[in-house]
């Protein structure tokens, strides 16, 4: 047993390196077909064992044909990090470690490491120090986890004890949210039982900000608990939400303020940045990735929650089986849904300390220089739109200028094609404002700037084949 489990290691890390080696020249998109992974993958329940070494070696061949990089420099599709390979190393210690993190006196190295991430992260992003923090699998969770301790103290305001009676009978709570929020922010208003329909939904401008006076109007017309969802961050421009208007408008109604900051909370690390977050500390509550901007592996994700006391009743479960916390000792499980769960706070620890305050301001400070870098080169392309203001990390891309829509979709579904088919840069299509925009977003720390000039020659060769096709009336 114990020499079996010594081959498998060594064969994961030999094959974990190679990858590695291997994922930053490497074709992105996976060239092999469903069914070779299939065949590789399947077969009958295995009636005997194997030796480690072997099925892990078996493991490597039959899933790395199937793996897109997205640990490589070319990945830009989705604003996805690249597992940072300090916080890799730390995952592998964590899973050997086989820590069940949920409780603080029979885990207190995990228990004390998310203590001190806590610390660590409301000093990076500069929330209010006395915030809670859950650890979660990313900002979908983050962001349930947020509206969760919203609803259950906007009801608390309105005399109504939600974690005794249910949500049947309650004083009916009021959401406002934008129109451009991202998708999973209303997949958590239905777990909740808010309803994707009861949500107000606020009109946005042409970069996805929600109207603030929209919103006072909305807020004027509905007495009772309310919820409001802001964002930090849209997916296709990198767009902020007007917060400082927003936070004096949840002051004035006794609204609870909720901010998706999956990826845009990070530019509040950064001096020269942090402008166009202002406000955002006037929230309640906000959720923010660790593998996004922080490049902390899969998976990881927090959420931040002013009131401790409202985020715990929320999520806590307590059980007499489990040795009960002092004050001052902080039970995981207590700020999160799950009661057995990984000891997520060491990965996210190992890769703040690699990186430092210095290295995490660079890096986001880099992709966002490499975004303008981008944008400049394309705008200089006839025909092509820079259809964001880049000030963050996305860039919206729209083909044929001047054309109608449908030739202006067709010319992006074209261009993405091209891109697709040669497969050295991984970007990605969206529905933007009624246009089919291509999106770029520069989130890798192994991404430099020689991948971005050559993402740039690559869309504006893709675009010039696509416009010589055109028919001559309609070329921008
Ligand atoms: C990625 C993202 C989410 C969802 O986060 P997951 O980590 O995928 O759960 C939510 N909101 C925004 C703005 C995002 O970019």
């Amino acid at each position: 047993m114990a020499r079996n489990s010594d081959d498998a290691f060594k064969t994961a890390y030999d094959r974990a390196e190679s990858y590695r080696a291997r994922v930053t020249e490497a074709a992105p998109w996976p060239e092999t077909s469903m069914a070779a992974l299939r065949s590789r993958l399947g077969g009958p329940v295995p009636e005997t064992g194997s030796a480690g070494d072997a099925v892990i070696a078996d493991l490597a061949d039959a899933a790395e044909p199937g793996l897109l990089a997205m640990t490589g420099p070319r990945m830009f599709g989705w604003v996805v990090g690249a597992s940072h390979p300090v916080g890799m190393a730390a995952d592998w210690l964590t899973t050997v470690w086989g820590q069940n993190a949920g409780n603080f006196h029979a885990t207190p190295a995990a228990a004390i490491a998310e203590e001190v991430v806590r610390g660590w992260l409301l000093d990076l992003l500069d929330l209010p120090r006395e915030s809670s923090v859950g650890f979660v699998t990313g900002a979908t969770m983050a962001n349930f986890v947020g509206l969760a301790a919203a609803r259950s103290e906007v009801l608390r305001r309105a005399g109504w004890d939600l974690e005794e009676n249910g949500l049947a009978g309650a004083p009916e709570i009021h959401v406002f949210i934008g129109d451009d929020a991202h998708t999973t922010v209303f997949s958590g208003l239905r777990f909740l039982g808010l309803g994707l329909k009861r949500a107000i939904r606020i009109p946005t401008d042409d970069q996805g900000r929600m109207s603030a006076d929209t919103l006072a109007r909305e807020m004027d017309d509905r007495p009772g608990p309310k919820i409001v969802i802001g964002q930090a961050g849209q997916i296709n421009t990198g767009a902020f939400d007007p917060f400082e208007d927003i936070v004096q408008l949840c002051r004035q109604h006794d609204a609870w303020l909720h901010v998706d900051g999956a990826f845009g909370l990070w530019a509040r690390a950064c001096p020269d940045l942090k402008s166009m977050t202002t406000g955002i500390e006037g929230a309640d509550s906000w959720a923010t990735d660790g593998h996004k901007w922080l490049q902390v592996p899969y998976d990881s994700g927090f959420v931040f929650v002013r009131d401790a006391e409202a985020h715990r009743r929320a999520m806590t479960s307590a059980a007499s089986y489990l040795p009960a916390a002092a004050e001052d000792e902080r039970d995981p499980t207590h700020y999160v849904p799950e009661l057995s769960r990984r000891a997520r706070g060491f990965a996210a620890w190992a890769v703040i300390k690699a990186l430092g305050r210095q290295g995490i301001v660079d890096m986001v400070i880099r992709h966002c220089q490499l975004a303008r870098r981008l944008a400049d080169q394309l705008r200089g392309m006839n025909g092509i739109e820079i259809l964001n203001h880049v000030t963050l990390n996305q860039i919206a891309i729209g083909f044929g200028a001047g054309a109608s829509k449908e030739v202006r979709d067709a010319c992006t579904e074209q261009v993405l094609a091209i891109l697709r088919k040669e497969n050295r840069f991984v970007v990605g299509g969206a529905l933007w404002k009624d246009r089919w925009i291509m999106r770029v977003s520069i989130i890798s720390w192994p991404t430099r700037e020689s991948d971005i000039d050559a993402l740039g020659d690559a869309i504006g060769r893709a675009w010039g084949r696509v416009r010589r096709e055109l028919p001559a009336k309609s070329a921008a």
